[in-house]
Order: structure tokens, then C-alpha cells, then sequence
């Protein structure tokens, strides 16, 4: 079979949620994926963060078939000897008291939402059901019907009403808009991005979160980090909180927790916020599996062993610094912090950010847009100097290409 007749299966029998660039892959190590007829590409999503680690990594794929063989799933309705251990590990690695396991991001989105209402009602002394929670304009925190409740995407919103109350939305880096929100005395949490992922590498400005945290601990308010794309070096540092020294009530984490092997999510917490859901409140029949324990222990392994976050703010620099030598009048803007890199895109002729996209591909590069004119680059943190410069290249060439065709 031919990509072709892979791309026809899934028009004909998969649902239409999704607009990929037209490659099917086959195989992946590293920062590398090759493609059905054996084309090689550097791979420069990482599956939306999730494979910071690089494909396959032989540790995490170790694990995962030793694990494999031995228990995978056994519910939470017994204990097993997987997940004790790793909640000690993650718990100490990121220095808070307890973590809830759940498997995908927007569920750990959703656990810290039920978290922080409980609070509030339980802790804060806000009259039952009416806590409000603060979220950012351009947010994105997943797909279920309360996480798409805060967006103001009509993409992820429009047509699935009605939705879940209870948010209060700002613009994004506004310190006077979340000020003026903080208010109100039934506001119980602010959920943040720390860098907007999916808006498009969306950067708030030095000092921001650090003001933001200390405001809402002025006011008794959770601070609330969405890091399942920025979290796990992908920014520089271990969390992108680090840059600005804080340290938030909840932090919820996904995607690279398995190195890119299985939904594995978490929310970290203290135990004045953790504590207050009790047994039979909340959960998931695969959250804390035996296999997905081991896997996030590897997973989290690697990132020191590795060095990942210095990796990650090193390469992230000359990424930036090459892509800002490219004389291309498509090139508008480039932002970002580690390997989490956006480049807006001009329109030329026409042409725009998805035609440098399948233009890349053709040159042996894989990104993808978000929204229309933004194209995100953030290749798996085990890149190196060279493979950056030659992408670099790649990116350059492609631009060249579209704008004279
Ligand atoms: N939160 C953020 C910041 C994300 O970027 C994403 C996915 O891109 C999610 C949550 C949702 O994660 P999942 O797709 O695993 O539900």
C-alpha cells in the first residue's frame, strides 16, 4: 500500500476531525520520521510536544515492553506496585505533596477544575456553586465540553453548546484585566498557559506570571498552570514556570509524561488542595496503571538524565538566531522560549503558512500551522546543533520556494 491508499482509508472510514499534511508515517526515531515510501524527515511538532524525549527512546520503550509483559492494568479498585513508587518520584522530582494520575490533558485540565471548586467550597468558604475560575483569552486546554466551556476559538466552541459556567474570561499578559477580576470574591482559581501553545507560541511578557501568581495569592485565588505542552524541559526548563521562580498551587501535565508511548496526564498539588477530593469522587479506569506509572518514571528519567531542559533553551537560541538571518518576506515575526518556536507567516502571492508547510515536507521537514498564519517549530529536545542548522536550511529553501512559485 501507498500513502495514497492510507489517506483514502481515513477519508472514507475516519471522522473528519482533523486536516492532516498529506504524509503517512510509518516509523520514527529520535528527531527522525520516515514516511510509508521510506522518505526521512526531521520531525519538527513532536506530536504537539508529547515526544520531547524523541521517538522510541530505547529507555522508555524498555520499560514499556518489561511492563508490558508483566501487569498493565489492574484498576484503582486494588492497589498495585507500580503506582506507589511513582507518585513518591514525581511528587519529589517537582516538589509537591501529592499527584492525581489521569491519562489525557484535557482530563488533568478537568480534574484541576474540580479540584479548585472543591476548594473553594470546602477551603475558601465560597457558597456552593458559585465559584468562579479566571481563564486567559486564546486559551487552549483540550476538547471536552468544559474545557471548550473557556475558549473563545469558535472552532473548538461553535455548534456544542450549552456550556459549563462558571469562567471568567480575560486577555491574555493583562495584569489590569485579571486585577479588576480578582475582585470578585467568588473567584476561587486563574488557569494559565504559560506560553499559549496552540494560540501560536503566544509569549506573555517577562514578569507576568510571577505578578500574576503573587496577585492571586493576595486575594486567596489558585494559581493554576496548564503545562501539558509547555511542562517537561520543552521551554528551557524543567517546568516554564521555573523562569519566573514560582511555584503554582496545581500544575496539570500530559503529553511528554510517556515520551510520546501512551495518554498518561497528572496533577500535581498540596495536600490542603489535593485532599479535598475523597475516595469515589473522581478518577479513571486507566489513571495510575502499572504500565503507564513505570513509563512516566522513565519518561521523567530521561529529561534529567539527558539534560533535556538545557538542551532545549540552548538549541531554542540558535534556532531563533538562524531563522532570523533568513531574508524571506514571509517571514513576520519569530517568537518563542527553549524549543517551543513560532514564526508568523506573511501571505505572499497567495501562498500561506500551509503552503510552507507542504513545501517543507516535499524538502524532508515536518511542522504543521495553528491557526492560519503560524507555523510552530518544536523538534524533540535530543536535537543537536548541526541537525538544527540544517533544518534551518530546510526552512529557508522551503520559504524560497513558495514565495517564487
Ligand atoms: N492543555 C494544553 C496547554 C494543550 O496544549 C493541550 C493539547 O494540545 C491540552 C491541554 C489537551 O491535551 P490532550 O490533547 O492530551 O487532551
Amino acid at each position: 500500500m501507498h500513502s495514497n491508499d492510507f489517506i483514502e482509508l481515513e477519508e472514507k472510514y475516519g471522522a473528519h476531525n482533523y486536516h492532516p499534511l498529506p504524509v503517512v508515517l510509518a516509523k520514527g526515531e529520535g528527531i527522525y520520521l520516515w514516511d510509508v515510501e521510506g522518505n526521512k524527515y526531521y520531525d519538527f511538532l513532536s506530536a504537539y510536544s508529547a515526544v520531547n524525549q524523541g521517538h522510541c527512546h530505547p529507555k522508555i520503550i524498555n520499560v514499556l515492553i518489561e511492563q508490558a509483559k508483566t501487569l498493565t492494568l489492574t484498576s484503582r479498585a486494588f492497589y498495585n506496585n507500580c503506582l506507589g513508587p511513582y507518585e513518591k518520584y514525581i511528587t519529589e522530582y517537582f516538589g509537591y505533596d501529592k499527584m492525581l494520575p489521569m491519562n489525557s490533558g484535557a482530563e488533568a485540565d478537568e480534574t484541576a477544575l474540580k479540584l479548585c471548586r472543591k476548594w473553594a467550597y470546602e477551603k475558601k468558604g465560597i457558597p456552593e456553586n458559585e465559584a468562579k475560575i479566571i481563564v486567559c483569552l486564546g486559551n487552549f486546554h483540550g476538547r471536552t465540553i468544559t474545557v471548550i466551556s473557556m475558549s473563545n476559538d469558535p472552532d473548538s466552541y461553535k455548534g456544542f453548546g450549552p456550556f459549563t459556567p462558571g469562567f471568567v474570561k480575560i486577555p491574555y499578559n493583562d495584569l489590569t484585566e485579571l486585577e479588576k477580576a480578582l475582585e470578585d470574591p467568588t473567584v476561587a482559581g486563574f488557569l494559565v498557559e504559560p506560553i499559549q501553545g496552540e494560540a501560536g507560541v503566544m509569549v506573555p511578557d517577562e514578569g507576568y506570571l510571577k505578578k500574576a501568581y503573587e496577585m492571586c495569592k493576595a486575594k486567596n485565588v489558585l494559581f493554576i498552570a496548564d503545562e501539558v505542552q509547555t511542562g517537561l524541559c520543552r521551554t528551557g526548563k524543567m517546568l516554564a514556570c521555573d523562569h519566573e521562580e514560582i511555584k503554582p498551587d496545581i500544575v496539570i501535565l500530559g503529553k511528554a509524561l510517556s515520551g510520546g508511548t501512551m495518554p498518561i496526564s497528572a496533577v500535581l498539588a498540596d495536600d490542603e488542595v489535593m485532599l479535598v477530593i475523597k475516595p469515589g469522587e473522581h478518577g479513571s479506569t486507566f489513571g495510575g496503571n502499572p504500565l503507564a506509572s513505570k513509563v512516566a518514571v522513565a519518561s521523567l528519567e530521561v529529561l534529567k538524565e539527558e539534560n533535556l531542559a538545557d538542551n532545549a533553551e540552548n538549541m531554542g537560541k540558535i534556532f531563533r538566531e538562524e531563522v532570523g538571518k533568513i531574508k524571506s518576506e514571509m517571514i513576520e515575526l519569530i517568537r518563542g522560549k527553549g524549543l517551543l518556536n513560532g514564526i508568523v507567516i506573511k501571505p505572499k502571492n497567495g501562498k500561506e503558512a500551509w503552503d510552507v508547510c507542504v513545501k517543507m515536507k516535499e524538502n524532508g521537514l515536518l511542522a504543521k500551522p495553528t491557526h492560519k498564519h503560524i507555523i510552530r517549530f518544536a523538534p524533540p529536545l535530543v536535537i543537536n546543533e548541526e541537525q538544527i542548522r540544517e533544518a534551518v536550511k530546510i526552512i529557508e529553501k522551503s520559504l524560497k520556494q513558495v514565495e517564487e512559485s
